[in-house]
């Protein structure tokens, strides 16, 4: 492990270590906290203009840990070679063990960015514990815009592909996911006992180094939805993920070997807690970084890391059943309820206008009382296809502010609950 002074990599490069006046713990060793508090100044060199400055931390106030950033390269089939890197920073008390992983799907940019500037911000922070962000597992997808990284294929296949919602399940290499496993998918090759590729190279790597030892692991990716989703596993992991914040939280089956390889799945077996944050967009940015943010310290807070409350700004739901409206007419819709918004068994929930006429065609209406699930991705209803699910829902949590460590029984990691 290469130790990385705190915020070397976060503020620019050192270039310069000085002895910081009034240090008084001992030397740093391979990833482990000062045991007494320090101060320290850096000279960092950014924009060719040293800059320089200190953190003096009063002897009251909690030990700052470490921060360590790991690297290992790896290389393709035809030669290409590519590193992945991950940060662990240790809160500097011992805790529970918190992993966080982003972009093992190359088209779901917006946990990347979220965990990158957590990194920045958990490197200031005191907190119990240990957190391991990886916020790029499968760099070259992500420079691809590509879902996977196909390291045996004709590259130049995805020159002439470009993504399209009216195709969203289009695979240029005929490895659509309805025609069945895919070993290039990196989030399908999780503590295997065969490694497939560079891809089950890195995720055997950061299996090892991170998420095996996790008590808590979340996984960030992104759908084409109007707001975030999270996926789960294991149903005794419901009480945790409902901290997180996001409204809706779909049961996902792992019901083949293949499905099997998900991080939610293997993360959660054995005692730990692992579920999967869903941003809204693929292929480009949407402004959900503080509900990211924000959800990532509601589950420190909720397993005992810091003291903070834990922030809900929504009621979180169970999915329970999902039940689709099909359109019976081509048209416009207009959607006359927001998504996750509640809705009562009788109440319109969209309409389908005529392109010809102008007349109305279609009103749905839900039949059951839930709340508003997904909506189609294209812009034209047809004949046959879904508009629009209605979700027959439990109610998990409400909005609010609840303590730390509230849902200690549902939340419990090991022992590490306030
Ligand atoms: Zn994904």
């Amino acid at each position: 492990m290469v130790l990385v002074p705190w915020r070397s990599y976060v503020a620019g490069t050192l270039v310069h270590v000085v002895p910081g006046g009034g240090r008084t713990g001992p030397s740093r060793e391979h990833g482990r906290p000062f045991d007494r508090p320090v101060a320290l100044s850096y000279a960092i060199e950014r924009n060719d203009r040293p800059l320089f400055f200190r953190k003096i931390r009063a002897a009251t106030e909690f030990v700052m840990g470490s921060v360590s950033k790991e690297s290992r390269a790896f290389t393709c089939a035809k030669g290409r070679e590519f590193t992945v890197s991950y940060v662990r920073i240790d809160g500097g008390r011992p805790g529970p063990a918190l992993a966080l992983i982003g972009g093992q799907h190359g088209m779901e940019h917006i946990g990347p960015v979220v965990l990158k500037e957590m990194v920045h911000e958990l490197a200031e922070r005191d907190f119990r514990g240990t957190v391991s962000i990886c916020p790029c597992a499968n760099p070259l997808a992500l420079e691809l815009d590509f879902e996977y990284y196909p390291e045996n294929e004709d590259l130049a296949v995805l020159d002439g592909y470009f993504y399209s919602r009216f195709r969203h399940d289009y695979c240029p290499y005929g490895m659509e996911r309805s025609k069945g496993p895919n070993y290039y998918n990196m989030n399908r090759l999780w503590n295997r006992d065969v490694t497939h590729g560079v891809a089950g190279q890195v995720t055997q790597w950061l299996w090892d180094e991170i998420v095996s030892g996790a008590d808590v692991t979340i996984d960030f990716h992104c759908l084409q939805a109007e707001k975030p989703l999270i996926f789960n596993w294991h149903k005794d992991g419901i009480p945790l993920a409902a901290c997180f914040g996001i409204q809706a939280i779909y049961p996902h089956g792992a019901g083949d070997d293949f499905l099997q390889g998900n991080l939610g799945y293997q993360g959660g077996l054995g005692g730990s807690r692992a579920f999967c944050v869903e941003f809204s967009r693929q292929h480009g940015y949407k402004d959900e970084y503080a509900l990211g943010k924000q959800g990532i310290r509601n589950i420190m807070a909720a397993i005992g890391m810091v003291e903070d409350d834990v922030v809900l700004e929504r009621p979180v739901y169970e999915i329970v059943s999902s039940i689709a409206t099909k359109a019976e007419a081509t048209g416009h819709i207009h959607y006359l309820k927001d998504e996750y918004e509640p809705v009562l068994a009788g109440e319109k929930i969209f309409e389908i206008s005529s392109l010809e006429s102008l007349d109305l065609l279609q009103v749905g209406v839900s039949t059951i009382d839930g709340i508003v699930g997904r909506r189609t991705r294209l812009p034209i209803a047809k004949p046959g296809e879904n508009v629009l699910a209605v979700q027959d829902v439990r109610k998990v949590m409400d909005a609010g502010s609840y303590p730390a460590g509230c849902q200690a029984e549902g939340c419990r990691v090991t022992g590490w609950n306030v």
